[in-house]
């Protein structure tokens, strides 16, 4: 075995979970399984070293240049990768060059931008468990946000479908435990699930961690003092990120020294009862992120309200629409804002075009701190800073609805001053070559950069005096690696030259020569180069320090304006689309006039979306939707739930007026689902969501049923709708607000037995045998389903079309209605014997499956088949 195989395997024994990415000059290696599964997962090719005697082992490497799109992807794909540097010159040390890992890229550790969402936060979270009890914290290391709550087991998958982090760490003993815990089994969050050590969630290390890590004596005031659980979640945090180095750079000797480079804001406690439940099946139904088949964006909520114009701002929007709130006094002051802004469209513009030219404060400070900041985006961070007064003015006219915000709206004057004095306004890329500093702000720079000018200058007129002295006019000056400056003069010239002259370099048709002088002035100008870009990144250091020390003030000024961002953006977005502000209050009862669906109001052509009320209240507190198939009634129960929610954000709304009793959760549930893709049995699918409702719900909370039972056949999913409802409003604990659209018009007949049961269909207009939809909610059930008719608006050919409407009408006449719904295929009893029962279609015809049956196919010439088949075909075109 070579030596740097076993040092090789000595550094990945202590990294074993992890992908090594072992630096060998120019490349970045991998070796063994590691080789092997980077080389599938990045497509690059898979070869082999010999590392020793008789030992040949798989290896697969990546440029070093170019790491980081491989990184990104490895990452992207929940792997875990060490970054393995050499530590000492190679050029420079005898024998093995030394090498350790500098850091564990993991997907809740990234920090670098070309891996991060910029509109949204990265998320790590560490979860620790308790009997009934969980203790939940996490952290997003680019903004510095870092939070941890404590909460009962079932509400936990609620939270994690809200954090959505895209890494969870947990304590070695528990990762079975968590694999297999029933409450993680239904997400649909993809996050990679990390094992760390037990220690470190130990209330008694996490708490010194946290200590240690935010430099003071005690944890009481973020009052987590009797929450032991989500003081042990947070210090395994401050522990992961202490082993992983997110930021650290090959040179930072000391891990603390890697540690003080990332800064995470103080503790925030929270708890879960600020906050409105949303589960993950909810979140994904009301589309509130992403919407439509491909989820994209455009079809979602965010997209219908975001006007943002700060990114911070933008992610600040993404989590207030994932958490609703319930707190009536923090939601009327949203809600104040948002009126403010409203109310004066000249101050709105004037805030917008200011927000505008706003960077993202919070990353670029979060990297000044870290050290890892561009000196562009030092010049970002105070046009930005600069910003600050400016929107405090603006906020000056308003009343008390926005004057509050102005406190938040702390100028950093000395930050503005300091990178203003010391920075160029338009840097270069890189520190070093002389661009960065701004000139008069240090001396050094200064005589650096006038020694080395003149020096240049001194060469560059070296060759208009050399030419005079010698008479040769083709005599010139240039430049190159090996040789530095040099003077050439062409062979049939170089007789006769000045005795300081000294040849360096014979070619073909040329003699190059250098004189003492001209080395003086080389030495000049390359000593004043490197020392230049020493004093250049040594200034540069020293102002990002001094900028530093403001990043808490700085992330207080960033914090209000994405505050300002999203009350002008919800405005903005109220005024575009004809919001209005909603009365919210304690009340039981939601009631809405002339409500729309935001999202599909917009993908519809202007004026076309039919508007509709609701009243639901304790009195009235079960609808019953019916109508047919394309009708609208999955827009109509969205959109009361889309409302609702809107309120509860803090935004105006797609009505004319409504008027909001908080509600504490939204379930929504969808009968047969559309993605069949996940290959689970969706009725399980349904049923088991179904159960987590009768379970969970309260009587504040507001229920979306769509179409539940569809997933069965017709008497099975009418009578578990019916006894679905029926329990919903019978059962004392719930009696909570609902809306259930249906195609079964059977389950009308509730009304009549249960007092809160109310109907309401969706009107159609019939002429002859063509129907209109007018998306109108009106009260009273809908008597038939139209789906004959639904089906001749599909396209279906004409011939099937009127086939149906007899097969109807006979069935009709028999008073077999239930047969004649199963017969449109919804059914999944369809296997059993009753073939002729429920397909009446082809039952309608034997006498041509008969005259099938009976041919003689072997004992046929051809001519007499297409005969026969003619024949068949006239038949079958008779019978429709
Ligand atoms: P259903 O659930 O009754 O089958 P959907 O709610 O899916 O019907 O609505 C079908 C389509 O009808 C929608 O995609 C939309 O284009 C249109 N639609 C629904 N509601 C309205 C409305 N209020 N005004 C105008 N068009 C609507
Ligand atoms: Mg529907």
């Amino acid at each position: 075995m070579t030596p740097i195989r076993r040092q090789y395997l000595k550094i990945k024994e202590a990294y074993r979970d992890s992908i090594v990415l072992f630096r060998m000059g120019d490349f970045y290696e991998t070796f063994d399984d590691d080789a092997r599964l980077v080389a599938s997962e990045l497509d690059i090719t898979l070869t082999g070293r010999s590392l020793g005697k008789n030992l040949r082992v798989p290896m697969a490497g990546v440029p070093a240049h170019s790491v980081d799109s491989y990184l990104a992807r490895l990452v992207k794909k929940g792997h875990q990768v060490a970054i393995c540097e050499q530590l000492s010159d190679p050029a420079q040390s005898k024998g093995l060059v030394d090498r350790d890992v500098v850091r564990v890229v993991t997907p809740g550790t990234v920090f670098e931008d070309s891996l991060l969402d910029q509109q949204a936060n990265n998320y790590l979270a560490a979860m620790v468990a308790e009997g009934d009890t969980v203790g939940l914290a996490y952290a997003d290391i680019t903004t510095g946000e870092f939070a941890a709550a404590q909460m009962s087991f079932s509400q936990l998958p609620l939270e994690l479908a809200r954090i959505s982090p895209a890494e969870v760490i947990v304590a070695q003993s528990a990762l079975s435990g968590w694999e297999s815990a029933e409450a993680l089994d239904s997400r649909e969050v993809n996050f990679s699930l990390t094992a760390t050590d037990d220690t470190s969630f130990e209330t008694k290390t996490a708490t010194e961690n946290l200590l240690g890590y935010f430099r003071i004596q005690t944890l009481e005031s973020f009052g987590c003092e009797n929450l032991p659980l989500a003081v042990s979640a947070a210090g395994a945090i401050v522990e992961y990120l202490e082993r992983t180095r997110p930021i650290t750079r090959p040179n930072d000797q000391t891990e603390s020294q890697a540690l003080k480079r990332i800064r995470l804001n103080n503790l925030a406690i929270y708890s879960t009862q600020q906050y409105m439940a949303l589960d993950n099946r909810t979140r994904k139904n009301l589309e509130l992120l992403q919407g439509g088949k491909g989820e994209q964006k455009e079809l979602s909520l965010i997209a219908s309200i975001d006007r943002t114009k700060t990114v911070m701002g933008a992610r600040l929007l993404r989590r207030w629409i994932g958490q609703p709130l319930l707190e009536l006094e923090a939601l009327q002051r949203r809600l104040d804002a948002v009126d403010g802004f409203h109310a004066d469209g000249l101050a709105r513009n004037r805030v917008a075009s200011t927000l505008s030219t706003v960077p993202d404060l919070e990353r670029i400070i979060g990297r000044v701190v870290a050290g890892t900041v561009a000196p562009r985006e030092l010049v970002a961070l105070k046009t930005g800073l600069e910003a600050i007064p400016e929107l405090r003015n603006s906020l000056d006219g308003f009343g008390f609805e926005l004057q509050w915000l102005q406190a938040g709206l702390v100028p950093c004057p000395e930050v503005v001053d300091v990178i203003e004095a010391a920075i160029e306004p338009e840097p270069s890329g890189g520190v070093g070559d002389g661009n960065v500093v701004r000139s008069g702000f240090s001396t050094e720079i200064d005589e650096l950069k006038n020694a080395s000018a003149n020096a240049r200058q001194y060469i560059a007129s070296l060759e208009q005096k050399e030419r005079e002295r010698t008479g040769i006019r083709s005599l010139r000056v240039g430049y190159n690696q090996v040789f530095g400056y040099y003077i050439e003069v062409s062979k049939s010239q170089a007789n006769g030259l000045p005795d300081d002259y000294i040849r360096r370099q014979t070619l073909t048709h040329a003699e190059r020569y250098i004189v003492p002088e001209l080395k003086e002035y080389e030495s000049l100008v390359l000593n004043a180069r490197e020392r230049l870009a020493e004093a250049e990144e040594a200034t540069y250091r020293r102002v990002c320090e001094q900028v530093a020390q403001s990043a808490a003030t700085v992330l207080r000024a960033s914090a209000a304006v994405a505050e300002i961002d999203v009350f002008a953006g919800l405005a903005q977005a109220a005024v575009d689309n004809g919001y209005v502000r909603p009365v919210v209050d304690n009340d039981t009862t939601i009631r809405i006039r002339d409500g729309r669906h935001p999202v599909v109001e917009r993908v519809l052509p202007s004026g076309q979306y039919v508007p509709n009320d609701v009243e639901l209240s304790s009195e009235s507190r079960v609808l019953v939707l019916t109508g047919p198939n394309m009708a609208g009634k999955s827009t109509y129960i969205r959109q009361v739930a889309l409302i609702t929610l809107m309120a509860q954000v803090g935004s105006f709304v797609p009505a004319s007026e409504a008027h909001i009793g908080l509600v504490d959760r939204i379930f929504t549930r969808v009968g047969l689902q559309d993605d069949l893709a996940t290959g689970q049995s969706t009725f399980m699918v349904e049923m088991v969501e179904t159960a987590a409702i009768l379970n969970q719900a309260t009587p504040r909370s507001l229920v979306i049923l769509d179409e539940i039972g569809r997933g069965t056949s017709t008497y099975d999913g009418l009578s578990i709708a019916r006894s679905v409802i029926e329990h919903i409003h019978n059962s004392p604990r719930l009696g909570c607000k609902t809306l259930f659209a249906t195609h079964y018009h059977e389950l009308t007949e509730l009304a009549s037995t249960l007092p809160g049961v109310r109907n309401f269909s969706v009107a159609v207009a019939e002429e002859g045998s063509d129907v209109v939809f007018l998306h109108r909610i009106v009260p009273g059930g809908a008597d038939r389903s139209y789906g004959v008719h639904v089906a001749r608006l599909a396209g279906l050919p004409q011939g099937v079309v009127n086939r149906a409407w007899e097969v109807l009408t006979d069935l009709e006449s028999e008073g077999r209605a239930p047969v004649q719904r199963r017969a449109r295929g919804t059914g999944r009893s369809g296997t059993s014997g009753e073939a002729s029962q429920q397909l009446p279609l082809f039952a309608a015809g034997p006498s041509l499956v008969d005259s099938i049956r009976e041919l003689d196919v072997a004992n046929m010439t051809p001519l007499e088949a297409l005969n026969k088949l003619y024949e068949l075909q006239e038949q079958a075109n008779s019978l429709l």
